[in-house]
């Protein structure tokens, strides 16, 4: 963000090379695909018109140039290569593995043009196996990347970038067989945990998960061969972007100290969405793509007892056409209590983040989850399934001892997610117990600043490998 997102990755993305330059101990900068959604208008200037790359799959050469950008705060280099990213979506495509490869050793390219050598190369899931398995191969005989050492994190593993590795000779990697294939398939990701140096995801819960069969999609006996260097850093949110004192897409602005404004918000929200004006009603809300993985087979058991509870419930979301469809219906059936987006949409997540009372997250897994702890910052109280990043940001609420910022429930079961969701709405009701839950959310430290400490350290640690 703001270059490109579909999901948590376009999130950190943007701003995590902004938190790193912060801390003053790095230097960091993005280097992304320049996509054909990605606004023009906030690239500064082109600095490589030609930029040669080593590639020998196709007839001809694929053009590339280089733009700069300083949109997020931090340098910004977006490539442009017209044969593999003007096209209408960022992924999705059949050979998505070599519009990747090709932007991997496009970047490698890159950074030798710039002619400093980097200390560190942090490759982002699967799309960047690819550079991190060259650097790997590199190193013993190209002096410029014989000191660069590789961090390689996995936002989401059941992503994996696989291939017919056939393919390999074409995209370059004649001598990598053993690092990308598995099962007779070149694997992208697998590269990338096999031939990086240090390795980290996005929760610490997560980081044991994938060493188990049930969330290691075929590559946790390598996570717990390589665990010794494998750490969970749950992502921060940009306190800039996601601050309802500041935020330019909501109906009024509040702090944590006078919440008042957030109950403008909620009107608002529920104007959008034609429902009735009833502030004293909860607001459930959810955004997500709409997939097995956010849980909506619990959400689609569970819809009647939801609306049971007395809610409102709100949706923003895109994915599963049978979720979808699911939603739409569910709208026609309880008008004055459902309200539907279909689509992507970012300010309406801003409104709806300021204006709902409670977000839903039943995950089945989720490596970190950005949206409870946006939710937090606004003062919206998460219910969540215990499971990865949701289970490391969020503690159950003990109503004895006023401690915790949320409702969390460990089966991934309907019947205890709706349980979970009425003792959330039972708090509701309860005004002090409430704001104590919104308080101890708003006050937990999310931000990036934090999590780029962590990664500077393993940056560090990395260095000193061998
Ligand atoms: P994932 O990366 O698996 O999608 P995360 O919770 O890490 O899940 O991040 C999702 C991000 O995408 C959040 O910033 C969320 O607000 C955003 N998002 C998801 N769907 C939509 C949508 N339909 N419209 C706007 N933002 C969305």
């Amino acid at each position: 963000m703001p270059y490109a997102k579909t999901g948590g990755l376009g999130d950190v993305a943007g701003a995590l090379p902004k938190a790193l330059c912060e801390t003053n101990e790095a230097d960091a900068a993005l280097i992304t695909p320049l996509y054909e959604t990605t606004d023009r208008s906030l690239l500064d200037s082109l600095i490589i018109d030609n930029l040669e790359v080593e590639w020998h799959a196709g007839e001809d050469k694929p053009q590339a140039r280089v733009f700069y950008s300083t949109a997020t705060g931090a340098p910004a280099f977006l490539i442009d290569a017209p044969r593999y990213f003007a096209r209408p979506g960022i992924y999705g495509y059949r050979d998505d593995y070599e519009r990747y490869a090709f932007f991997c050793r496009a970047a490698l390219a890159l950074l030798k043009r710039l002619g400093t050598p980097p200390q560190i190369v942090h490759g982002n899931d699967w799309h960047s196996g690819f550079a991190i398995a060259e650097l790997a191969a590199r190193r013993s005989y190209d002096s410029f990347y014989q000191n660069t050492r590789t961090v390689f994190s996995i936002h989401n593993l059941a992503y994996q970038g696989q291939f017919d590795p056939a393919e390999l000779p074409r995209l370059g990697f004649a001598n990598e067989w053993q690092t990308f294939e598995i099962d007779g398939t070149a694997n992208a990701m697998k590269a990338g945990l096999a031939a990086s140096d240090v390795l980290s995801t996005v929760s610490s819960r997560y980081a044991l998960e994938i060493q188990t069969p049930e969330h290691g999609y075929g590559l946790d006996w390598l996570l717990r061969l390589r665990s010794d260097r494998l750490v969970g850093i749950t992502n921060g949110i940009d306190y800039d972007v996601w601050n309802p004192a500041t935020d330019p897409h909501i109906a009024a602005r509040y702090t944590s100290e006078d919440l008042t404004g957030k109950q403008v918000c909620k009107l608002d929200l529920l104007r959008s969405f034609n429902l009735p004006e009833e502030p004293d009603r909860p607001v459930i809300a959810s955004i997500s793509r709409l997939i097995p993985q956010k849980g909506y087979d619990l959400i689609r058991e569970a819809a009647a007892a939801l609306l049971e509870s007395g809610a409102f419930f709100i949706v923003l979301g895109s994915g599963a056409r049978e979720n979808e469809e699911f939603l739409q219906r569910l709208r026609e059936h309880a008008p004055h209590r459902v309200g539907i987006y279909i689509g992507f949409n970012e300010s309406l997540a801003h409104k709806i983040e300021a204006g709902a009372d409670m977000f839903l997250m039943p995950s089945l897994y989720e490596p970190c989850g950005l949206n409870q702890m946006y939710s937090m910052r606004y003062g919206t109280v998460p219910v969540v399934r215990a499971t990865g990043g949701l289970d490391d940001t969020v503690q159950s609420f003990d109503r004895a001892r006023g401690f915790g910022n949320g409702f969390k429930f460990e089966p991934y079961e309907a019947g205890a997610m709706i349980e979970s969701l009425y003792e959330a709405v039972y708090c509701y009701h309860d005004e002090d117990a409430w704001r104590r839950i919104q308080t101890n959310g708003i006050s937990a430290d999310n931000s990036w600043q934090r999590a780029a400490r962590r990664y500077t350290e393993l940056y560090r640690a990395a260095m000193t490998m061998p």
